[in-house]
């Protein structure tokens, strides 16, 4: 195993994403068993979100896993987790509307979606490939084959920083259709909102976290 003290740096990021995932998991708990008034389930609330927004041909449908929900751009699918589906809880009604938020982004065109999209396949080299690269320029002194790997890396970071307004945009257009609805009243909109807040933390996270390796990358291809 490979190890050099300038890992350390990237500790922060480890312990945000830890901290993160908890918190996620923590407040999707607790807003789980709290039921709505109105009592809508999240796919009854993705339907009629989409149908407020004029929005038809897209597919709502339940999918295996928790807090795996998310939406299909090429299938035109809104896929929902089974505690989110059928339930009709604060928590449901607030990531159900998330999703739909970006349903809004893809038939809106939303230029930080098709932007985020047009950069996946990069990160996905770059996520791959980089560290590789890095790593075997310092092992073979080719500090030009670590910096290649870096420009790489870099990729990744472009990735993870750009979802975040991908991630808030999404969220800001759930608590606004909820609310504009009536799916949410009064108080429980505060609900749905800390679920949401607590899924951005976790974007936030992987951003940092991602920057923190950058830099770890950076420090290694300097150390001789
Ligand atoms: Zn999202």
């Amino acid at each position: 195993m490979f190890f050099h003290p300038a890992y350390l740096i990237v500790i922060p990021g480890i312990l945000l994403m830890f901290w993160a995932q908890n918190r996620v998991k923590g407040t999707y708990r607790r807003y789980a068993q709290v039921r709505s008034k109105l009592g809508m389930t999240g796919a009854q609330t993705a339907r009629a979100i989409l149908q407020k927004m004029n929005i038809t041909g897209v597919k709502v449908e339940p999918v295996a896993g928790e807090l795996t929900d998310h939406y299909d751009p090429r299938a035109k699918a809104v896929r929902l987790s089974q505690g989110i589906y059928d339930s009709d809880s604060l928590a449901a009604a607030a990531i159900a509307a998330h999703e739909c938020g970006h349903v809004l982004q893809d038939y809106r065109g939303y230029a930080f979606m098709n932007f985020r999209a047009a950069l996946a396949p990069a990160a996905n080299i770059g996520s791959q490939i980089g560290p590789m690269l890095v790593i075997a320029g310092v092992f073979l002194a080719a500090t030009g084959l670590s910096t290649i790997g870096i420009i790489l890396f870099a990729a990744v970071i472009a990735f993870h920083l750009i979802t975040l307004p991908v991630e808030f945009d999404a969220s800001r257009r759930a608590l606004k259709l909820i609310n504009q609805l009536g799916i949410l009243q009064g108080e429980e909109n505060e609900g749905a909102k800390a679920v949401l807040q607590a899924a951005a933390w976790t974007y936030v996270a992987t951003a940092f976290y991602a920057v923190l390796q950058l830099i770890y990358f950076f420090l290694l291809s300097r150390n001789r």
